[in-house]
């Protein structure tokens, strides 16, 4: 018998910010994978005496790290009894996206990160600081640029593997670097975006990197990271004044969602780096320090979509994008 190797993803307990697991299963060539489970008391998902929990596959890609027939399976948690495990987000998600089907909603989320070698960000000296920020944007040569063969591995992994990666470019801040996703469904740009998240830990192995999506890796004048959230409905992407009523439906929920955009969003979201004041809301065109910045190609041309500049590069997408089709289409 033909048989391949699935490696099962899941997102698990850890407060205030998740991280992802995963194993592998042999199994035959050709068949859908079956639902499995793991350990829930290790994963801060279930107490030792009650420690099964049970893996959904939701979204299988070809593995493009293994090659072959080997696929990569992210599922939902679940409970024994069948219902979404309280860590489990994404069922969430999906009810709110198909409530609110019609208004074909559509994100492009901008996943900025760090990477880091050992305790300092890589290209960092070991003690004190590099030259400050200015050239590391879209830089290019070894002076300015850490990390690009990771970057590569990672878009390329991505692209074999069927995601709809868009893009990436180089960070503000040095070591850090940033990957587009979508424009996709609200759920299966999340999916997307944590399969790459899992693809770019598993490829930082192999480099002896380590990514992470901490959204202030690095206290003091260096950008912090986050996770740009370009939304649009079908109506947004044919007038303007849907774009004005989704950036006014957003304003009255200001608070709910900058609660749950991502741990420590406050040390992020200062007025400073291209940021709004958490304790602020506005929007504008062109504007990189409001809230929700309107590209100035979609005010030109009547439609298009806007930014949701506040999601912490630690956020959970699946959280960010059911909020935002549910703040703006239950407003409209
Ligand atoms: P920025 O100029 O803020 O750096 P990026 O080019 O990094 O923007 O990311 C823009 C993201 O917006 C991309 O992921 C792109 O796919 C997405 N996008 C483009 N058009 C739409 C749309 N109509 N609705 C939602 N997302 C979109
Ligand atoms: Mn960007
Ligand atoms: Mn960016
Ligand atoms: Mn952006």
């Amino acid at each position: 018998m033909d048989t391949i190797r699935a490696e099962y993803i899941w997102i698990d307990g850890t407060q205030p910010t998740a991280r992802m697991r995963s194993k592998t299963k042999v199994m035959p060539k050709n068949e859908e994978p079956p639902v499995w489970g793991f350990d829930g008391s290790s994963t801060n998902q279930a107490p030792g005496d009650k420690s099964d929990c049970v893996l959904k596959p939701v979204y299988t890609v070809k593995d493009p790290v293994r090659g072959g027939d080997n696929l990569l399976v992210l599922c939902e948690v679940m409970l024994v009894d069948g219902s979404p495990h309280p860590s489990n987000t994404r069922a969430a998600c999906v009810a709110t996206a198909e409530k609110y089907a019609a208004a074909e909603s559509w994100f492009g989320i901008e996943q900025e990160y760090t990477f880091f070698e050992g305790t300092t960000p890589l290209g960092w000296p070991e003690r004190g600081f590099p030259g400050p920020q200015g050239p590391y944007y879209c830089g290019v040569g070894a002076d300015e640029v850490f990390g690009r063969p990771v970057v590569e591995a990672h878009m390329d992994a991505c692209m074999r593997a069927g995601i709809a990666i868009s893009g990436i470019n180089a960070e503000v801040m040095p070591g850090q670097w940033e990957f587009q996703i979508g424009p996709a469904g609200p759920v299966e740009c999340s999916d997307m975006l944590w399969m790459a998240r899992w693809l770019l830990y598993r490829i930082g192995e192999d480099f002896g990197v380590n990514a992470t999506l901490d959204a202030k890796p690095v206290k003091g004048d260096w950008n912090g990271a986050g996770a740009h959230t370009n939304f649009s409905t079908k109506a947004m992407r044919e007038a303007y004044e849907p774009c004005i009523a989704a950036c006014e439906a957003l304003g009255k929920k200001a608070a709910l969602h900058v609660a749950n955009y991502g741990h420590n969003i406050e040390a992020r979201l200062t007025g400073l780096h291209e940021t709004c004041s958490y304790k602020e809301f506005r929007y504008g065109v062109s504007d990189r320090g409001a809230s929700i910045r309107i590209p100035w190609q979609v005010a030109k041309d009547g439609k298009g979509y806007i930014e949701d500049r506040r999601p912490n590069a630690n956020c959970d997408p699946y959280v960010v994008t059911r909020l935002i089709v549910d703040t703006v289409c239950s407003a409209t």
